[in-house]
């Protein structure tokens, strides 16, 4: 099959800790976005949607407790867990959403039912949970999405009495000189302390087809009940076969006051702008003017992909079929 099929994947910005980067868990970053990019390129090589390649790709990225998403999902005040997905397919802009779920396994499954089952798009706790017992998704105990890293990030962040990722700069010295000098924290490529750390993935099929998906805990010690962008459509994804599909990373109020991820697509289809100019406006301009944080990764109708990042690092890749993965992490 012809084919400029392309799947893009982040799993959030931030600052980097050059200082204190070892190698290996470097690597470790980089062999769970190269994986999980080979799988989510399988699906488009044989022929699949970019619905299901997105789907799956935010799924394996839920699964994977390097991210705060799912298994690794960040701390509330309250010390629980709280998750929202989002996932929307460019052919027809049909979107499901959940929000403030805490038992669902996979968020980005019920996000995906929500879309194909519902007339609605958004549920939020436990209508989204008795939604997704309904459509007889996996169902887990709040403990599993418990790490012990993002724990202690929790325990930094509480100190503060504060959502972590407020941009104080002297605060955020001293919690990043804590994370480096506490053996007991893992040295993640990107500050744990200035990370977004939401997971997503776009795609275009090889029958031209586009979709977004997006998945996060939030915000570490955010408020029980505060919703950020990534349920949010056209905040945290957005998907239109017209023009591009996107997912963000960042901080997430300012992503909705910006409707970022629609304002993306909006640009190419009223300013006639490239996917590369719209993105590159949103994330250097127009966020920056409300000290927007983060970045996002979108792919065009054609098999443009952009990956830009106002931070100074994003964990993201791409993979073309029939090309080998391609995962970064810095500038
Ligand atoms: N945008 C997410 C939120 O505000 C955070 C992130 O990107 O990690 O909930």
């Amino acid at each position: 099959m012809k084919s400029n099929a392309v799947i893009a994947i982040h799993g959030g910005a931030g600052t980097i800790l050059r200082a204190s980067m070892a190698p290996e868990v470097e690597t470790r970053y980089l062999d769970a976005l190269n994986r999980i990019l080979a799988a989510g390129q399988r699906i488009l090589a044989d022929g699949g949607s970019a619905l299901d390649a997105v789907e799956e790709a935010v799924r394996l990225l839920e699964d994977c407790p390097l991210f705060n998403a799912g298994h690794g999902a960040v701390f509330t005040s309250a010390g629980t867990h709280e998750l929202d997905a989002s996932i929307m397919d460019g052919r027809t802009l049909e979107a499901g959403a959940v929000c403030c779920v805490k038992r669902v396994r996979n968020p980005v499954l019920a996000a995906r039912r929500v879309l194909e089952k519902s007339e609605h798009v958004l549920f939020t706790g436990e209508g989204a949970e008795a939604f997704a017992a309904a459509q007889g998704l996996e169902f887990v105990d709040p403990a599993y999405f418990h790490t012990d890293a993002r724990y202690r990030q929790w325990q930094l962040a509480r100190g503060e009495a504060r959502a972590m990722l407020d941009h104080d700069g002297a605060t955020l010295e001293a919690k990043a000189a804590a994370n480096a000098s506490a053996d007991s924290l893992p040295h993640e490529p990107i500050d744990p302390n200035r990370k977004f750390g939401t997971v997503g993935a776009v795609a275009l099929d090889a029958h031209g087809h586009l979709a977004a998906a997006t998945s996060t805990g939030g915000i570490t010690n955010k408020q029980v009940g505060r919703v950020g962008d990534a349920p949010l459509i056209g905040a945290g994804c957005y998907a239109d076969d017209a023009t591009c599909a996107v997912s963000t990373t960042g901080s997430g109020e300012m992503f909705m006051r910006m409707v970022a991820a629609y304002d993306v697509a909006a640009q190419m289809k009223y300013r006639g702008v490239s996917l590369s100019e719209a993105s590159t406006n949103v994330v250097m301009e127009q966020l920056p003017r409300i000290d927007g944080r983060g970045g996002l990764i979108a792919v065009d109708a054609q098999g443009n992909v952009v990956l830009p990042f106002n931070t100074e690092g994003m964990y993201r890749g791409y993979a073309r079929v029939g090309e080998a993965p391609v995962a970064s992490i810095y500038d």
